[in-house]
């Protein structure tokens, strides 16, 4: 019987993480912790209360008196505040950008990188985000990093919003996807970088089937004592 380890997904907005995520470890019977919903969780309590998303001890209290938790109803993966869910309050194009902005705050990361390594530690799990092969679990079992073209990432992104219903336009949401590439990438802490021992995935003309279907293979071999 293979062993279940720690899967670490990391990579730009709009590579595929969220979608390939989910399937990988519904099929590999794994727990799915979407770490970029925590951030918004805490994005969005900021906005809530009428806390600036940067660094200070309102943020610093605000990250200490909340409870964030993932979980899952049907399948699908449900994301509370304090208790209350705020699953698709926190999918917004202006969730995106606070969650970006509280998420380069060292009071945050703290927070957040001590409940992500609890809820990650007895393995069975894959954790998508920015930082989780190289500041979450440096030593997950397998780490990859998901990659496409930024003009495909956008259009993703510009898909998704709009079969939500919301009010989007590509232009806009290309210029939102460059920046929050170029303020996670360029931030001081655990900013977006593949880890040396991450496996590159490029999705720009792969189908998503095609994307698990390698990535579980390589998880399998990686999972054999
Ligand atoms: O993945 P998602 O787009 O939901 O993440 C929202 C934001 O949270 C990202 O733009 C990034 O700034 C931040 N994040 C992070 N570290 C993670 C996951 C997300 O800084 N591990």
């Amino acid at each position: 019987m293979p062993g279940k380890i720690i899967v670490a997904i990391d990579g730009p907005s709009g590579a595929g993480k969220s979608t390939v995520s989910k399937r990988l470890a519904d099929e590999l019977g794994y727990v799915y912790i979407d770490t970029g919903a925590m951030y918004r969780a805490i994005g969005w309590k900021a906005v809530k209360l009428g806390v600036l998303p940067k660094e200070g001890p309102e943020l610093a209290a605000l990250c200490a008196n909340t409870e964030v938790r993932l979980g899952l109803v049907d399948g699908e993966p449900k994301v509370y505040v304090d208790g209350e869910d705020v699953t698709g309050l926190i999918r917004t194009p202006e969730m995106s950008m606070t969650a970006s902005a509280v998420s380069a705050q060292p009071s945050v990361r703290a927070r957040l990188l001590e409940l992500q390594r609890d809820m990650g530690r007895g393995g069975g799990v894959v954790l998508e985000g920015r930082d989780i092969g190289t500041v979450v679990f440096p030593d997950a079992g397998i780490k990859f990093f998901l990659v496409a073209d930024v003009a495909e990432r956008a259009r993703r992104r510009y898909e998704e919003l709009k079969a939500k219903g919301v009010d989007v336009d590509l232009a806009k949401t290309l210029e939102e996807v460059e920046k929050r590439d170029y303020d996670d990438s360029s931030r001081g802490i655990a900013p977006l970088v593949k880890a040396d021992d991450a496996l590159v995935v490029d999705t720009t003309k792969m189908t998503i089937d095609e994307v698990v279907a390698f990535m579980k293979e390589r998880v399998e071999e990686a999972a054999k004592p």
